[in-house]
């Protein structure tokens, strides 16, 4: 990795999140404790930016001299027409999560699921080639996870959802893009996919606080050695990870991919590495 990127290292180095709302996020919290442990004079602030001023609010990231931004909901999307070039992850995922400000030229990226991977790698399953996956959900977070999965190259990816039309559709999607054995179906192959899988992946809401006792699929027709991971981290730990703990599986929590976008992204920005503990910690403590 190059060395720290700051133009100017006698200014502080500008980051933010913008977002609507955004004075719950916890990203300030991470990535001030992050530049503090890292030792960059630089400061991350929470930017609430409405969906109609989001325009200039792009074009502030250049006239203020920040080095670059986060985006969140419900900008992901609406944001992309206004940079000036797009990474391969954020066009094919088809949102943008980080920003990166090289001398005026804004590159949209999206770390989400790049960031999953690597916590799930790092905190759960250290090898992802060969494996049978199961994801449950096909929305957004569903499609930045499976195709960072992918590059992994897994024996295959089947995509579980509600609405089986949907995992049909970006199971086709994905598979046009060359990413590998990619399907979908309705919950009514759960009992068959689960039983196969070595990993099961929930990108669905269900089970997230306050629904604390929803859960998607029966932990019991997951295989006992089997992972299971949850993207909830609102609670912890989910239903479907306790019971599936419980039953002998290896469990992984929402947490990591959250902590882990963060840290692709504070890389992106300084080109040093991200101290990933610390921005956990800085996260737990803000619960
Ligand atoms: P989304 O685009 O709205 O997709 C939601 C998906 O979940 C759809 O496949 C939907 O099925 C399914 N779903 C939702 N509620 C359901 C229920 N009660 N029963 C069955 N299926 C249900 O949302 P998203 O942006 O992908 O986000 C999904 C989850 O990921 C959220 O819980 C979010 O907190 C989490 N997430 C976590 C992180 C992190 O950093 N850890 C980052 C991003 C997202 P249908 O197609 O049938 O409607």
């Amino acid at each position: 990795m190059s060395e720290q990127k700051n133009a100017n290292p006698s200014l502080p180095v500008l980051l933010g999140v913008m977002g609507d709302p955004i004075a719950h996020s916890k990203s300030p919290a991470m990535h001030n404790a992050a530049l503090q442990a890292a030792g960059v004079n630089g400061m991350y602030m929470p930017l609430h930016v409405r969906p109609e001023q989001l325009e200039s609010a792009i074009r502030g990231i250049v006239a203020l001299g920040y080095r670059g931004v986060n985006v969140t909901i419900p900008h992901k999307e609406q944001v992309m027409p206004y940079l000036d070039v797009i990474d391969e992850s954020a066009r094919l995922i088809g949102a943008v999560n980080t920003i990166v400000n090289e001398e005026g030229k804004l590159t949209g990226y999206n770390t989400d699921g790049i960031g999953y991977v690597r916590s799930l790698k790092e905190e759960a399953v250290p090898e992802l080639a060969g494996k049978r996956i199961a994801v449950l959900g096909a929305g957004g977070a569903a499609r930045g996870v499976i195709y960072a999965l992918a590059l992994e190259k897994p024996e295959r990816i089947s995509i579980l959802n509600r609405t089986a039309d949907r995992a049909v559709a970006l199971a086709s999607d994905l598979r046009a893009h060359g990413l590998g054995d990619i399907t979908g179906s309705g919950m009514a192959e759960a009992a068959v996919i689960l039983a196969a899988a070595d990993i099961v992946i929930n990108t669905t809401a269900a089970g997230m606080h306050p629904h604390v006792d929803d859960v998607l699929v029966d932990p019991a027709l997951i295989r006992a050695g089997a992972a299971v991971s949850d993207l909830i981290y609102n609670p912890l730990e989910t239903r479907l990870l306790r019971e599936s703990r419980e039953r002998g599986c290896t469990v992984h929590g929402g947490l990591g991919m959250f902590i882990y976008q963060g840290a692709v992204a504070f890389e992106h920005w300084l080109g040093i590495p991200a101290p990933v503990e610390t921005m956990r910690r800085a996260v737990l403590d803000s619960f």
